[in-house]
Order: structure tokens, then sequence, then C-alpha cells
């Protein structure tokens, strides 16, 4: 536990609403906001399943019109610009995202730039002129589907130029007003998605908890959600129940809020360049990369910086999942990269060859690896390091 209370700060978090049977309470929010909504919904799941239509039913009970929108896979700027366009006609009180991460990343971006009605490229982290954003936003209602990338309670849309980039649009006026997050849309979840998502729920908790802007609010918040995590996580990817869905929703809505907060460390600066250039989810390049990345860390730290406040915090985590309080530090780490690698091996989580990922690409990943979420990586890592994570998943 760090007594010593450096100074820190934490941006502005949604309302949140939790717990199952939470999407109930939908319409009165949104009713909130006026009269005319815009969903934005991943391809089809949602609205074609029973919540989706239990849902329509009861916005027409408010009184409440809307338009919808629906993103197939990781949305472009492209389709971002499109869409706004397309929509500026109209007047919407609110905009509500429901679905995973890459309907949400819509939502909020498409929330951000209604008003304004300018390019997201303007505003896009290290790839355009980076303008400041000045909003005004269209309030923005999250609602996860999928447990993972916590998009419901952090500040930026990932956005995806298919085999170019994979940046940020990133303002702290982009959080939703709210999240609603009812576990019981994870029961029709496939266990692929459970596995990959909750992995990547996993990294951004651990990653944040050892990030160098973490601080002990963080902390607090990242213990909880990898408890919840360490135990539902196999549990889930396993058999569907009310409890392992509740957790893992949980320790998704905690990432978010960590990772808003703490920044990332080098699985998500690898997975920039992967996601950008190859048709690889993001769930999977987090869950195939993991156990190596955190192996690599404590590696490294281990040899080059053993007063680092990460080794001892990698320890915490492992004696916590071993419920050893008395395990000695390396065994504690070595623990914890063990259970990684038996999630990775449980979970079946694909490498990363199955989406035509080889040696002739590693020099150009590993280059584009270093901005973002490497920064806060708690040990500098050289590019050889970065290349062993990345060839030990091939
Ligand atoms: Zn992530």
């Amino acid at each position: 536990m760090n007594n010593d209370f450096a100074p820190f700060s934490i941006a502005r978090l949604p309302r949140i609403e939790f717990g199952s049977g939470a999407l109930d309470k939908l319409p009165d929010i949104a009713a909130g906001y006026g009269r005319h909504l815009l969903l934005v919904t991943g391809a089809r799941s949602f609205v074609e399943s029973e919540a989706g239509a239990r849902l329509f039913a009861d916005l027409r009970a408010h009184h409440l019109s809307w338009e919808q929108v629906s993103v197939a896979g990781e949305p472009s700027p492209a389709f971002i610009d499109a869409t706004v366009a397309a929509l500026q006609a109209s007047r919407f009180d609110a905009v509500v995202g429901i679905g995973g991460g890459s309907a949400l990343d819509a939502a909020k971006a498409i929330a951000g730039l209604l008003r304004p009605g300018n390019p997201v490229m303007d505003h896009l982290e290290g790839v355009g002129p980076e303008l400041p954003y000045r909003g005004p936003t269209t309030p923005f209602i999250a609602v996860p589907s999928t447990a993972g990338t916590g998009s419901e309670s952090t500040k930026n849309a990932v956005l995806s130029a298919p085999g170019g980039f994979k940046k940020s649009f990133r303002d702290d006026k982009l959080v939703a007003e709210w999240a609603i997050v009812d576990p019981d849309l994870l029961a029709t979840c496939p266990p692929a998605l459970i596995a990959a998502d909750g992995l990547d729920a996993f990294t951004q908790l651990l990653e944040s908890f050892v990030s160098t802007r973490a601080n002990p609010m963080t902390d607090a918040l990242a213990r909880s959600g990898m408890m919840a995590a360490r135990d539902a996580l196999p549990a889930l990817h396993r058999q569907q129940s009310a409890a392992a869905r509740s957790q893992m929703a949980y320790a998704s809505l905690m990432s978010g809020i960590c990772l808003a907060q703490a920044g990332l460390g080098a699985v998500h600066g690898l997975a920039s360049p992967l996601g950008a250039f190859f048709p690889i989810p993001h769930g999977v390049v987090c869950g195939t990369l993991v156990a190596s990345a955190t192996a690599c860390n404590v590696a490294a730290l281990e040899a080059r910086d053993p007063g680092n406040a990460a080794l001892a915090k990698y320890a915490e985590v492992g004696r916590r999942f071993a419920m050893q309080k008395g395990l000695n530090g390396v065994d504690a780490r070595r623990f914890l990269v063990d259970t990684l690698r038996r999630w990775e091996a449980e979970l079946d989580l694909p490498r990363l060859s199955a989406y035509g990922i080889g040696e002739d690409d590693l020099a150009r990943i590993v280059a584009a690896s270093r901005g973002g979420s490497m920064k806060t990586n708690p040990i500098a890592l050289s590019d050889a390091e970065l290349t062993h994570i990345l060839a030990s998943r091939f």
C-alpha cells in the first residue's frame, strides 16, 4: 500500500447505473435530455435480441422517437464523417450507443461532432492537425453489451483507417453523461468474445495498475476489478452465469475508469499498430500478448530497475491471485505470469499468425508502437524486447 500520496487528478466520470436490469432505466434517463434520440448500435445482435425488442417498446411507451445507425466492425474516420454529414439535418437531444467497443466508440465520436460538424481528422491524435476540440457535444449515453473495452467510462474514441492507422479522438468533453451497465446483456456473448474482451479488460486493469501515472484511487479500483476478473473470466468462458456476468461487467467498467485516468502500457502500445496494419480485433491482440508482455516487463524491471514500484505491484497481484500473503516477490510474479499463460491456453486465444502476421512485419510494428500507451509502461522496453513479445506469439 502506497502511503505517500503524491498529487493526482481525476478527470470527469460518467454517472453510472450498474446492475442486472439497469437497461430498463434507459428510457427515463434519455427522456431527461429530450424526445429525439440517435441510437448507434452494433451490426445486428442487440437490435435483433429480446432485450432490443423490449427496449424499443419501452422507448415508444415513453413517447421517444429515434433514428438508428449501425456500425459494422471497428469504425473509421470516413464512417464517422459520413454519418455526421448524413444526420446534420436532424436535431438529436441525445446519442445512445449500445453494443461493444466499436459501437460505443463510434457513438462517442458522432456525439462529439454532430453539432460542430467538422471532420474527425481535425482532432485525431498523431495523424492530423490535432486541433483542440471545443464542442459542443450532444449528450451521450453508453450501454455496453460486451465486457471488454471499458469505452463506457473513457474519454476517447478509437478510430481505424484500415491498413493505415488506429488513433484516438480524445477529450474530457467526450465522456458519456451516463454509463448504463447491465450485465444481463452479456448473456448472448459467444465464448470467443468473452475471452478476448475479458482479457482486454484485465490487461487494461493490470497496465493501468503498474502505469507510471497510476494513483492510489485508480489502484484501488484496478485491484477490485482484477479480483473480479480472476474469479469470473475463466468461469464465464466455460459457462454463462449471472454472477460471472456481473463480475466481468464490473471489471470492464473499472478498466475504462482506470485507463482513462492512469494510462496503459506495452500491450496497448503494440495493439495500436497491430490493429491498424492487420484485421485483428483489439481484444485478441490484448489476450494473446498480455502474458508475454507481463513476463517481459517483470524480467526487464528485475534486471534494470529492481526498486521500481511496479515490481511490488506485480507481486501484489500474484499474491492475491495465489491467495498466499507470504509468497516472496519473485514467486508471486511468476504465479501471475503462469496464470496469464494458463488463461491464454484455456481461453483459446488465437496466435498472431492466424491473422497473417509474421517475421517480416516485426520491424514496422515495433517502430509504430512508441506513442501513446507505451509512454506509461513502467519501464522503457528495447526494440529487441518488444520484438521478442511479438515473436513469442506467432
Ligand atoms: Zn484495450
